[in-house]
């Protein structure tokens, strides 16, 4: 069995082991919340490629989530993930507390513009890039790494980060990874532990109408009707759709033809109780 990865958690420990391994050569962190699936494996294997050693932050931010959103219920398995990670060959795992991470007294908050104003996620969860945003400044300036890696997945969120590291001189190269998908398309998250067994096969239904949206697209359909009729498919399965947009793949600005190209479909609606989101290049 693999030998599992040494965890720290709190930030002298951390600055200490991020220091040993800098002996080694090039750092590359990979911040996720638990709850591993492939997804993140991929992210740590891109990690790998890119750099010597490989640390993986496991952090359910508070900060990132509304007072009526799933702080709380959202799924955490320490040992389970650092079996995973085990596997995967990471070196360090920085798991703090929110005491350590906002300990009393914390009071700043980074409030991201730009990419984080632009109408997608902002206008659901207005909140959230500014958790985030928070969160990844302190997670880059606790371990240091030089390249940090996120997935495509949350691709308004990696426009964010992207701009984070750019505005506040972060000596850090961020790294945007492929979305990795189950068997019938559903982009994995660790929130799909929420849905059915039924309710999966359902939510494929986000990652089919995306892919047919972005060829349709491609073959020069035209792009507001094709929306319109991605929505109303998407909403007959019984999706309560928050946005379905062909979005500028750089600027996020919304597109009206091909021209105004290159273009990235991203879409976000909720099954039942659950939130999903997910994105496709045209
Ligand atoms: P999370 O734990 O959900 O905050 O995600 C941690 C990182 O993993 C983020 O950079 C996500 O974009 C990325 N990620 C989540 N799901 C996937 C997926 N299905 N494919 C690729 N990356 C993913």
């Amino acid at each position: 069995m693999p030998r599992r990865p040494r965890v720290v958690s709190d930030v002298p420990a951390l600055r200490r082991a991020v220091a040993t391994l800098r002996r080694d050569g090039r750092i590359a962190l990979v911040p996720t919340m638990g709850a591993l699936h492939d997804g993140h494996i991929s992210l740590v294997r891109l990690a790998r490629r890119r750099a010597k050693r490989v640390v993986v932050s496991i952090f359910v931010n508070p900060t990132q989530f509304a007072p009526n959103e799933d702080f709380s219920s959202y799924p955490r398995n320490l040992s389970k993930d650092l079996a995973r990670l085990a596997e995967a060959g990471v070196d360090l795992v920085w798991a703090p507390d929110v005491k350590v991470m906002y300990p009393d007294g914390f009071a700043t908050r980074i409030t991201p513009e730009g990419p984080a104003k632009v109408g997608l996620e902002d206008s659901f969860r207005p909140h959230f890039f500014g958790g985030v945003a928070t969160v990844v400044a302190k997670l880059l300036t606790q371990c240091t790494p030089d390249v940090a890696v996120f997935g495509e997945k949350d691709y308004q969120q990696l426009k964010v980060i992207a701009r984070l590291a750019t505005d506040l001189d972060l000596p850090v190269k961020i790294v945007g990874a492929p979305i990795v998908r189950e068997a019938n398309g559903l982009a994995m998250s660790s929130r799909n532990a929420y849905l059915s067994e039924a309710q999966r096969g359902v939510a494929a239904t986000l990652c089919r109408v995306l892919k047919d949206c972005a060829h349709r697209i491609a073959n020069k359909a035209h792009v507001a009707r094709v929306l319109d009729e991605g929505s109303a498919e998407i909403e007959s399965v019984g999706f309560t759709l928050d946005y379905l947009e062909a979005r500028h793949v750089d600027s996020l600005a919304k597109v009206e033809t091909l021209k105004d190209g290159p273009i990235r479909l991203l879409v976000a609606g909720r099954l039942g109780t659950t939130r999903l989101i997910d994105n496709v290049a045209v």
